[in-house]
């Protein structure tokens, strides 16, 4: 292997942990605000079931006092009934009683679904208030771990960022700026720029290992002679193992 090759094989290498490390320190922050997110949907689902108590409660309590408020009339009314004596008044006392029977009989319905609302709402707090205390528990984890993992892809990336000069100082200076330039399109082609010329077989012609797009005849034979070979079409510099 040629000594320019190595020197910039060298230096790839070194740039490629430092995108490595890039990512994870990009990475720590969605991650935290994943978790950041999941507990506040955790979270405002225990107020919504809360919520949920609350209205059956109310409703609890206004069929109590609405069915108390019906007994008493039902009460009165029976009472007063007793003393009638034309046959339309007892007909239509009558009539208002029977509405009054209804009445409170639906509200016993309303406050029975009520009191069935009410006991769902209860294990949906309790499950959801679960679900916060499992959530809070995993961020707490995952916050300690990003942490850590920062600190170490921190000290990584400035240890090998006081590398970096010494190997750039051994790279030709032509092939560095060939580099450096392939280099640049690493946000749409991640990963290597300086890559192997992949081998043609009986039906496919050799091809850039970096964008796989065929390679000319002039480029093989460049980088069989072990000359210095750009990849016509993303730049990338390409050599034979
Ligand atoms: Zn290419």
């Amino acid at each position: 292997m040629q000594d320019w090759l190595i020197a910039i094989l060298e230096l790839q290498k070194l740039d490629l942990e430092l995108d490595r490390i890039e990512n994870i320190l990009l990475e720590g922050p969605k991650q935290a605000a994943a978790a950041k997110q999941r507990w506040e949907e955790a979270n405002a689902a225990v107020t919504a079931a809360k919520q949920v108590k609350q209205a059956a409660d109310l409703e609890i309590r206004r069929c109590e006092t609405e069915i108390k408020v019906l007994h008493t009339k039902l009460a009165d009314l029976k009472h007063k009934s007793q003393r009638l004596l034309k046959m339309e008044e007892i007909q239509a006392s009558s009539l208002q009683q029977e509405m009054m029977t209804h009445a409170i009989a639906d509200l016993e319905t309303a406050q029975l679904s009520a009191m069935e609302a009410l006991e769902k709402a209860n294990a949906a707090i309790a499950s959801t208030e679960k679900r916060v205390a499992e959530v809070m528990k995993e961020g707490g984890e995952l916050m300690q771990k990003l942490r850590t993992q920062k600190a170490e892809a921190e000290a990584l990336k400035a240890e090998l960022t006081k590398q970096r000069p010494s190997l750039v100082q051994n790279v030709d200076a032509n092939v560095l700026r060939m580099y450096e330039n392939a280099r640049r399109k690493k946000n749409s082609m991640p990963g290597p720029c300086v890559v192997t010329l992949i081998p043609g077989t009986k039906d496919k012609e050799p091809s850039c290992g970096r964008c796989r797009v065929h390679a000319t005849v002039q480029n093989v034979s460049d980088v069989r002679a072990g000359r210095l070979t750009q990849c016509p079409t993303c730049g990338a510099l390409l050599y034979q193992e």
